[in-house]
């Protein structure tokens, strides 16, 4: 449920209902607005929730207290209307500014990745992608560089000031990917590893959570549930296709997917059209329609030799495709940001 404070409520009077919550046995996480402050009140509250409601009501510095319709409830746009914007490095996510999001889908070595690094950092890319622990399909594939990956990221990053995202697949690595990047990816594959998403969630860096191969809006917003439940509210999710009996391409972008977010959820939205496709002459289309649905960014694959990639080279661009993108991307993102209307 949500306890909506009074404009006028004093500090004392909120901190008096956050105790009077934790009497209960229950959690309050506040949203603090503009104009005043949202309590949040999670837990299970069974048959004493009308009881529960009806004392809150009356503590002073309280306006409303109201059930939250939905499942999901510290993601969801009743709990905190406002945007959630993200700060990384020196750049936001989310909050109206456009995020792209570049790199080779695994780190090879360090030629490979500064290459790629230098390139899209030149070209406007504003964080820098590059997988070190890759979960692959199968086990005879390349693995990924592991810690050593980690570290040729970290030097990256110096080189060229961009911010770096990766994936953590397991509770153990998250101290290490945490030491190293600058969002904690959460892949397709570990979107209901809810051990992996409470470890994230007691991480001090932002998390990109990529929507689950098979998973509704709902479940992937449960998902990220967890995460703000366990004390991590810079989550960004990323819708990276579904699987459907469509074979031509590799997954299907639900592109809907994000006015839905929008108006669901008040977390930002990336958009992954290479995984979505998994054909890298659909990469720019789909990006284009990501940034003219209203998404706050895309994080596309990038390879200097995209044809001698070990993982995900179909799909990922060449330099100079990105090169190419990059400014278009820019245009259709003041396009929309200058049209009348409701907000996309
Ligand atoms: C990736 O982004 O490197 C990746 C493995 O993607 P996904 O989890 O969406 O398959
Ligand atoms: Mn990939």
């Amino acid at each position: 449920m949500l306890v909506v404070m009074a404009v006028a409520a004093t500090e004392d009077e909120i901190q008096g209902v956050r105790r009077h919550i934790e009497k209960d046995g229950l959690t309050a996480h506040e949203s603090r607005g503009s104009e005043r402050v949202v309590i949040g009140v999670v837990g299970d509250v069974g048959l004493r929730k009308e009881q529960v409601m009806g004392h809150l009501a009356v503590l002073p510095g309280v306006d409303t207290v109201t059930p939250i319709s939905r499942p999901f409830k510290l993601t969801s746009r009743e709990f905190h209307p406002e945007d959630t914007v993200i700060e990384v490095g020196d750049g936001r996510v989310g909050g109206g500014g456009l995020t792209v999001m570049a790199g080779p889908c695994s780190i090879e070595d360090r030629d490979q990745l500064m290459r790629t690094a230098d390139g899209v950092a030149a070209s406007g890319a504003t964080i820098l992608r590059g997988g070190a622990f890759k979960p692959r399909t199968s086990p005879y594939s390349f693995q990924g560089l592991g810690v050593e990956g980690l570290e040729l990221l970290a030097e990256a990053r110096e080189r060229t000031g961009l911010p770096i995202v990766t994936e953590v697949m397991e509770p153990s690595q998250v101290d290490v990917v945490a030491a190293h990047a600058d969002i904690l990816q959460v892949g397709a594959r570990n979107m209901q590893n809810y051990p992996l998403l409470m470890a994230v969630g007691r991480a001090a860096k932002p998390v990109m959570l990529k929507r689950g191969l098979s998973a509704t809006i709902e479940e992937w917003l449960m998902a990220a549930e967890y995460i703000v439940s366990s004390g991590n509210p810079d989550v960004i999710l990323c819708e990276r296709g579904i699987r459907t009996f469509e074979t031509y391409t590799r997954n299907t972008l639900d592109i809907a997917a994000v006015p839905l977010l929008e108006r669901l959820t008040h977390l930002p939205v990336i958009v992954d059209p290479s995984h979505a496709t998994g054909k890298r002459w659909l990469v720019r289309s789909m990006a284009l329609a990501a940034v003219a649905a209203g998404a706050d960014g895309i994080m596309v694959e990038v390879h200097p030799e995209p044809d001698l990639a070990l993982s995900d080279g179909e799909q990922s661009l060449t330099l100079e495709q990105f090169a190419e993108m990059a400014p278009v991307l820019d245009q259709i993102h003041a396009e929309v940001a200058g049209l009348a209307g409701e907000t996309v």
